[in-house]
């Protein structure tokens, strides 16, 4: 029963993830101001903004001018809910919440709030093919605060911060900007302070199988060409999300690929 509620959660704060990024966007403010229907600018009320179910009642169309809403909201709504309940799964396996202790609550809480920056990352470089200062630089700061709370070692953040910006650093040097934004060298920063050492380099090499397998498939189904933008972030903030979950079995895999 709990695992609903966990998702239904996720639901929510997914659907005020969408708001964030619509809102990054058009820089407005995602405290303030009411939601609007972005065609016809109708009021939209709690009956409208129930995640999913709205969309799926009204078939993705606007309730006053019937027209027809970006998939995006609901993928994005899906994704979190889905998140959230992988992660809660993680810190309390068997949804067994008898030997909860202080820790494992602020473990889900605060890996709750690293996977809806994580999600806003990906859908905003998706989208945009951007990576905004403004989501990346709180995250940096709130992931390393909560890692020292959880007793990382700050060096071992520091160094995979060090490891995963150079990463991209190098890339940027190299390709004298070409390749590579400035926004992938500290998403390569922040995979490093929230995954630490040596997870970082699961996290870069699960990112590149990612985004080696997700672009092939696009060129045969004739959806990209060579030489087309591909979003980065979106395969960096994916491969991190995974790598948080799922660290030990992946990283333990990884080394014995070398040995
Ligand atoms: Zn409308």
């Amino acid at each position: 029963m709990i695992v609903v509620f966990v998702f239904i959660f996720g639901l929510f704060i997914g659907s005020f993830l969408n708001v964030v990024i619509y809102r990054l966007h058009r820089q407005e403010s995602f405290i303030k101001g009411s939601s609007k229907c972005l065609f016809c600018g109708h009021r939209l009320y709690p009956k409208d903004l129930v995640p999913l179910f709205s969309y799926l009642f009204l078939r993705g169309h606007c309730r006053y001018c019937k027209h027809r809403f970006s998939s995006q909201y609901p993928m994005v709504e899906a994704a979190t809910g889905l998140a959230f309940l992988l992660v809660f799964l993680y810190v309390f396996p068997g949804a067994n919440l008898a030997l909860a202790s202080f820790v494992d609550w602020f473990r889900l809480v605060s890996w709750w709030a690293m996977s809806a920056f994580l999600v806003v990352i990906f859908v905003y470089d998706l989208k945009y093919y951007l990576i905004l200062d403004k989501v990346i630089l709180p995250a940096i700061i709130f992931s390393f605060l909560v890692n020292i709370v959880l007793g990382h070692s700050v060096w071992q953040m520091l160094l995979a911060a060090v490891v995963g910006g150079g990463f991209f650093l190098a890339q940027f040097v190299l390709s004298k900007g070409r390749w590579i934004g400035g926004g992938d060298i500290r998403l390569g920063a922040l995979m490093g302070i929230m995954l630490s050492w040596p997870q970082v380099l699961t996290a870069l090499f699960i990112a590149y199988i990612l985004g080696s397998v997700i672009s092939v498939g696009l060129l045969l189904a004739s959806r990209k060409e060579w030489g087309d933008k591909v979003p980065f972030g979106t395969f960096l903030s994916l491969a991190t999300f995974i790598t948080l979950l799922y660290s030990h079995n992946l990283t333990n895999w990884y080394f014995s690929l070398f040995s």
